[in-house]
């Protein structure tokens, strides 16, 4: 089969399967991207997730032997949940950001990046590939944009004139010399409003990102929140989706479409406190299907403690009180401390001076006397 066959029977394979987009390009190093990667890492702005190695990330050579071209796919999801839970005083809730909902996409996309594979290697039975998701080398952004999938915005995302920004990336290197699409043009034009929508200033500029301020990257984090972002979190528990829900390039898509992503709205919208009693067990039964569950419970509970700060849940108190001395974990007592401190009541400060009877941790020991003079300032 020619090329160019080929390349036409995988588009359309592809759409058969359920990837909603399908571009090509070159394997050709991202040279400009190379000089921006680095540039973040002397500016400190990496997340600490991504592959270290730059090269690695930039050059697909270094990763297939005699690499010739790379697919790039695009599955959208869900912007909207329909029959959304309010919470309330007393029931409040957390929310997980939209690239959690449903099932974990690199799961998804990993399966259809094998299906596709394996439809390629049935018309070329030498063919070489490699597909990655998110967690690869290569950066998905870069390749989507080279492929003509969307343009790289502002926001740091690829958005697609179809689906919006609401789309996962993956990508395939081969050893096929595909016809490479053509790059979309930018339609961010003068329009700034998602770096004046962040809550903490982490678009520096329009497609530069300072990870280390960025609530999606804060809420994954396994340490303590530095305290200038823990009040910006708000009910976020997971992910921050504000700079794609304010951009106009977004109105009205809702991408219902792939059942696989479709929302569970106590899951994604769930109470806190509950969250606060989980066993480890429970939380993977529960949660351990979304890909915002990767990095397990401790995170999670972490930013349900803040929601609840966030809500200056005064029936939270006793629950939060408990935690304050009998959790076994640093991260959580002292966020506690913290939050017991924003919610401020009688009961609450009077755990903290309870707990400062006690407590041997020094980092915990920081979080209570700063509330107790936090307090003093008050008076
Ligand atoms: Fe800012 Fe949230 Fe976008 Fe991060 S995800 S850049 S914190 S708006
Ligand atoms: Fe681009 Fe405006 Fe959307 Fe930001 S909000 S990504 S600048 S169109």
């Amino acid at each position: 089969m020619k090329v160019a066959q080929l390349q036409q029977s995988i588009r359309e394979y592809a759409h058969a399967i359920g990837i909603d987009k399908i571009g090509f390009t070159t394997a050709a190093p991202f040279l400009e991207l190379k000089n921006r990667l680095k540039r973040q890492q002397e500016l400190g702005y990496q997340s600490g997730f991504e592959e270290s190695d730059v090269e690695k990330r930039t050059e697909p050579t270094l990763l297939l032997d005699q690499a010739e071209s790379i697919i790039a796919i695009a599955v959208a999801y869900p912007s909207k949940m329909d029959a959304s839970p309010k919470g309330k005083k007393g029931e409040r809730r957390g929310i997980f950001c939209r690239a959690s909902w449903g099932m974990d996409y690199h799961v998804v996309l990993r399966e259809k990046l094998q299906l596709l594979e394996t439809f390629i290697a049935t018309q070329v039975p030498d063919a070489k590939m490699r597909s990655m998701v998110d967690t690869g080398e290569l950066v998905d952004r870069a390749v989507a944009e080279r492929a003509g999938i969307g343009w790289s915005a502002k926001n740091c995302s690829i958005i697609t004139p179809e689906f919006g920004s609401y789309v996962y990336l993956g990508e395939m290197i081969t050893n096929i010399p595909f016809a490479p699409d053509t790059p979309m043009e930018d339609e961010c034009k003068d329009c700034t409003l998602c770096l004046d929508a962040c809550p903490t200033g982490a678009l520096i500029q329009g497609g530069q990102l300072n990870a280390q301020r960025c609530i999606a990257f804060l809420t994954q984090s396994k340490k303590p929140i530095p305290e200038e972002f823990r009040a910006k979190i708000g009910n976020r528990i997971y992910g921050c989706d504000t700079c794609q829900t304010v951009c106009p390039k977004n109105k009205g898509k809702y991408n219902l479409h792939q059942e696989a992503f479709a929302p569970e709205p106590q899951l994604t919208k769930p109470l806190l406190t509950p969250m606060l009693k989980l066993t480890n067990r429970q939380f993977k039964e529960s949660f351990g299907h979304m890909s915002g569950s990767w990095r397990g419970k401790n995170p999670i509970q972490r930013n349900a403690i803040l929601a609840l700060a966030h809500f200056k849940e005064e029936a939270s108190v006793p629950l939060l009180a408990e935690l304050l001395v009998s959790d076994p974990r640093p991260l959580i007592r002292g966020t506690t401390a913290w939050a017991l401190g924003e919610i401020a009541t009688a009961e609450a400060i009077e755990a903290v001076q309870q707990a400062l009877q006690t407590e041997e941790d020094p980092g915990v020991r920081i979080e209570l006397n700063n509330v107790l003079e936090s307090e003093q300032r008050k008076c």
